[in-house]
């Protein structure tokens, strides 16, 4: 399997539901998303164009760019995790067509949570 990956930014904010600390106020991250998508075979050498699968991820990002993520339609029932980003995320590029197998969501440094296929 070949796999390519790329990665997107955005800042925003949320707040988590149904926890106790201080993530249940609202606040903000610099999110970093990486996209991973994977492929059997290569057309001329290449998977996949990267600017078509950074095009892709980046207008995904858009979507949540300077906003609370809560006031987002999909995240008024799933708390807005960085897990549920992730998926989020994935479901969003697959519906695009790309064979995307994990989308891992960073809110800082440290923390990264991964959804795959
Ligand atoms: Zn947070």
């Amino acid at each position: 399997m070949y796999e390519i990956k790329v990665t997107a930014k955005f800042a925003a904010a949320h707040n988590l539901r149904n926890y106790k600390g201080n993530c249940e106020n609202v606040h903000g991250h610099n999110w970093k998303v990486e996209v991973t998508a994977s492929f059997k075979q290569l057309k001329e050498g290449m998977a996949m164009d990267f600017r078509d699968l950074k095009r892709i991820s980046d207008e995904v990002a858009d979507e949540l760019d300077h906003i609370n993520i809560n006031e987002l339609p999909y995240f008024k029932t799933e708390n807005p995790t960085s897990e549920n980003v992730a998926r989020f995320f994935f479901e969003r590029i697959k519906d695009q067509g790309v064979p995307v197998t994990k989308v891992s969501v960073s809110e800082t440094d440290e923390y990264t949570a991964s959804y795959t296929k």
